[in-house]
Parts: structure tokens; C-alpha cells; sequence
């Protein structure tokens, strides 16, 4: 951590100057849809594309419920289809995966940057101690801040209430620091807890999961920040690699 707080401050005294030349057009206006390396500026309006991205596949299970059996690639592809099914005909999706494959983080951000007027949806089943549960969005760039407001509290809205609400976390992963595009990682629910593995395990719930992203991803198209708060505060850090440590 003491290592991250370094890079982020070395991060933010070397490129500030720079940023602050090329970013200066896009941080005026909330409808600037251009892809952008930092993400310091409004959340988007108006895009016309969302990649889906179900965590994992092939040779990476994701998290395993001890209770169900159940994989996390697997109901992380069940989700993203669902979700894709839900955004039919209101705004254009692509999966990032529609099968048990397995592609490597850093080609998943690639293929979801340079691309301008696209938001990343990557959705994952979280994995703890066995008494943590509830949904959890994370985000990283400034301009995904209202997405992810708006994913969590449509998770929690359709979740029981004795899931809570584990809220919004900032986080420098590899989906949420570095394509260069609006980017949210929704975990839906903990496999590790035995209630909410049975919960994921219907598929009936995960309509519903689903149908609450659809709904935050055109609230966000239609409305953009409007009612999710102010904005964080940019922070200037490296691209996450996979040998940083983990939650770093
Ligand atoms: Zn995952």
C-alpha cells in the first residue's frame, strides 16, 4: 500500500502538467464521449455502446461456492447475457466473452479502449470470509463515479434487505484503471456466503440483478450524472499491472 501511495504521488507530480493541456477540452462538459486515458471529467450521456464483460472463463473459475458448487465465470456469463438480452433494442452491446473463454485482463481492457462513445460493464460473484455479503460496484476513474452510484443502488434496491449494502469502492484494477473508456466492475453477490450463493444460484434473481444494471446503464444514458452526487477527486496513478499486490 505504502508503495502504491508513492507511485500515486510520484504519479500525480510528474503528469499533472501534461494532463492538465490534453485534458482540458473534455473536463467542461459532461457529453464528451472521446476516449480518454484518466477519466477526469463528468460521467457520459448519450453513448451508443456497452461492452459486457463477464469475469473469468476457460482456465480461470473465479470464485467457487462451497454451497452451490457453482462457478463464478459461469454465472458471470449467465448475468452478462441476461444483461444483454435486458439492453436489446435501447442501446448497442457487445460481449466481451460469449462462451468459456478465457482471455487475459490487460486483452480484455485493450479490446474495450479507443473506442469513443462505449462504456464497460464487467460483472463479477465476489468471494470473503463466509459472514460478508451484499452487492459491491467498484470504480476507479472520475467520469465512471455516476455509473457506479447508479449500479449499486439499483443492486441494492432488488436485493434483500439483510444483503446491506457494501457500497462503492474505489479501486485500481486492471478494468476499472485501465481502458480508456467509463468503466464499473459490478460483484453481485459473495459465493462465499452460504444465503447469498443459494440467492445467485437462482436464475430468477440473476433476471433481476440484471434488469438492475440495464435499468442504472440507461438511467446513466438518458440523465447522465444527474442525482448521483458530486464527483471524486481525480487521482493520478499507474495503469494496474498484474504483479501489483492485491486490493492495492
Ligand atoms: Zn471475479
Amino acid at each position: 500500500m505504502k508503495v502504491t501511495i508513492l507511485l500515486a504521488a510520484l504519479g500525480s507530480a510528474i503528469l499533472f502538467s501534461s494532463c492538465a493541456g490534453s485534458g482540458g477540452s473534455s473536463s467542461g462538459s459532461g457529453n464528451n464521449l472521446a476516449a480518454d486515458q484518466w477519466g477526469h471529467r463528468p460521467g457520459p450521456q448519450g453513448f451508443s455502446t456497452v461492452i459486457i464483460d463477464a469475469g473469468h472463463g476457460g482456465k480461470d473459475p473465479g470464485a467457487i461456492s462451497r454451497t452451490t458448487g457453482q462457478r463464478e465465470k459461469d454465472l458471470a456469463l449467465d448475468t452478462a447475457k441476461r444483461l444483454q438480452r435486458q439492453l436489446s433494442g435501447k442501446v448497442r452491446t457487445v460481449l466481451m466473452r460469449d462462451g468459456d473463454e478465457f482471455i487475459d485482463l490487460d486483452v480484455r481492457a485493450a479490446r474495450a479502449s479507443g473506442k469513443n462513445g462505449t462504456i464497460l460493464i464487467s460483472l463479477h460473484y465476489n468471494s470473503s470470509g463466509a459472514g460478508i455479503r451484499g452487492p459491491e460496484t467498484y470504480y476507479w476513474r472520475v467520469d465512471s463515479h455516476g455509473l457506479a452510484t447508479r449500479i449499486q443502488r439499483n443492486m441494492v434496491s432488488v436485493s434483500p434487505s439483510e444483503s446491506g449494502n457494501r457500497g462503492m469502492v474505489r479501486r485500481r484494477l486492471r478494468l476499472t484503471r485501465n481502458p480508456d473508456v467509463p468503466c464499473v466492475l459490478a460483484e453481485i453477490g459473495y459465493l462465499s456466503n452460504a444465503s447469498e450463493a443459494k440467492l445467485c444460484s437462482d436464475p430468477a434473481y440473476r433476471e433481476k440483478m440484471a434488469g438492475a444494471i440495464a435499468r442504472a446503464i440507461l438511467e446513466q444514458k438518458d440523465r447522465g450524472d444527474a442525482g448521483t452526487g458530486p464527483l471524486p477527486k481525480p487521482i493520478y496513478a499507474p495503469p494496474s499491472r498484474p504483479t501489483d499486490a492485491p486490493g492495492s
